[in-house]
């Protein structure tokens, strides 16, 4: 069967970006399992995703648009190191929960100079132009229940 609305389908993938190197990959683990149509990948890769059947193999090249966003400048900010109380040594690359226009958002520090902590709200991932190679492993269709929980249970799933 094709991929399409409530199937379940499963793949492998990996990740790349415009250089090449290698951001993510389910190689050497279980196949990724999604109920299609839910949002639950990217949308650029779920649309790409349609009617493919199991042993396709494609490469699905996604704009950060339909990928993990665009890259705001304004969720990236200068804050003082004071602001981080009760963390001994900010590094880069640390994550904090913070406080943006629309509730919490995850930031990560880019950046320490002295006294002041760059940090960045936007997706580790947004901005950029996102190449898979995908292996569609099976596709199956989805079962009633899953439907009314709008996830896969089972194998790669929910296990409830
Ligand atoms: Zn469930």
């Amino acid at each position: 069967m094709q991929i399409a609305q409530n199937a379940v389908a499963a793949f492998h993938y990996t990740l790349t970006d415009d250089e090449g190197q290698v951001i993510d990959s389910s190689e050497g683990r279980d196949p990724l399992t999604y109920l299609h149509g839910s949002g639950q990948i990217v949308p650029g890769l779920e649309k790409q995703m349609e009617g493919r059947v199991a042993g396709d193999k494609f490469d699905a090249k996604v704009a950060p648009e339909e990928g993990y966003g665009v890259h705001h400048a304004e969720l990236m900010q200068e804050v003082p190191k004071a602001a981080f109380q009760g963390v001994e040594d900010i590094q880069p690359g640390m994550q904090f929960q913070g406080r943006g226009p629309q509730g919490e958002i995850n930031v990560t520090v880019s950046k320490v100079e002295g006294d002041t902590v760059f940090i960045d709200g936007n997706h580790p991932l947004a901005g950029k132009t996102l190449h898979f190679a995908i292996e569609v492993t099976d596709v199956r269709d989805a079962s009633a229940e899953e439907l009314e929980h709008g996830h896969v249970h089972g194998e790669g799933g929910h296990q409830h």
